[in-house]
């Protein structure tokens, strides 16, 4: 089975599937997406991931053509034709196509675009031994919240991170860690689970968020504000969750070790209890 997409309505090749040079997305970068991965086969957290694409797109004023009950058929529908051991699925609304105008044109009809493609998870000694990252300006736009395509300041830091030969760009905004590239950035002071508040300048993470979640009910103290620089690099621990990072210890910053220099305790017992929560 070719990997599959969909197109405003219809399952095809994604070698077949074709929009026009005039789709906004691809002219101006109008548009939102979400990714999805499966575990055993099932999205997980589907619907809060639909629920942050409704609110990226109501942002932008932007259009979503099916209900959410309706895309979460088309996704397991295409789940279901994918056949796939594990899927990562992206789903993109963008806000359609006309000529080229910076003012919104009326009455045309969004695109919306779903790939399913099989999903390798990262290698478990990476897992394991944790990452090193670099850290760098913030310079995106004001809007960090809205999930939209307009990806550029994001492919920037994570190029020059990969350029740097380490795994992730943490970014910095008026002197305080905002988030990484593709990832959203926690830090363990004295036992105290830090990450900057959701807000303006970061991805309302689903991984964070759950995170959180299991941080709170299993007893360990959670403080959601924006650090320096300086106190992030001097944390004890350092972690970063995404989608595909899952829970992803950074053991080095700038350089220079984190703590010891190998992942600590409670970033290990939050990977473990992201592990269970997500079926392992
Ligand atoms: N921040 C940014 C900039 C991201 O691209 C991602 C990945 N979608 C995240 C945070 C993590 O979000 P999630 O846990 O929903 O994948």
């Amino acid at each position: 089975m070719p990997d599959l997409a969909y197109l405003n309505g219809a399952f095809l090749p994604i070698s077949e599937a074709r929009v026009s040079i005039e789709d906004r997305g691809f002219q101006f970068g109008d548009g939102v997406y979400e990714v999805i991965r499966t575990y055993a086969g099932r999205p997980f957290q589907l619907q809060a991931h639909l629920e942050r694409l409704r609110i990226s797109a109501a942002s932008l004023q932007l259009t979503i053509p099916d209900s959410i009950a309706r895309l979460t058929e088309v996704v397991e529908e295409g789940l279901r034709r994918a056949a796939l051991p594990e899927t990562k699925i992206y789903l993109q609304v963008t806000r359609g196509v006309a000529p080229r105008d910076h003012v919104f044109p009326k009455a045309t009809p969004s695109t919306l675009v779903m790939t399913f493609r099989g999903f390798t998870p990262m290698a478990a000694s990476t897992q394991a031994q944790g990452v090193a990252v670099l850290t760098m300006e913030d310079l995106r736009w004001a809007r960090c919240d809205i999930k939209s395509v307009n990806l550029l300041g994001n492919v920037l830091a994570r190029q020059r991170a990969v350029d740097a030969g380490v795994f992730e760009a943490i970014l910095v905004r008026n002197g305080l860690v905002t988030e990484g590239s593709v990832s959203n950035a926690m830090a363990v002071e004295r036992g105290t689970l830090c990450t900057a508040p959701t807000g303006p300048n970061i991805l309302a993470g689903i991984t964070r968020q759950v995170v959180l979640e299991l941080a709170r009910k299993h007893g360990v103290p959670v403080r959601e504000e924006a650090m320096s620089l300086e106190r992030f690099r001097a944390a004890d621990e350092a972690f970063l969750t995404g989608t595909t990072v899952e829970v992803l210890p950074v053991v080095r910053i700038d350089n220079k070790p984190v703590g010891v220099g190998s992942p600590g305790p409670i970033t290990r017992h939050l990977s473990d209890l992201f592990q269970r929560a997500v079926g392992r």
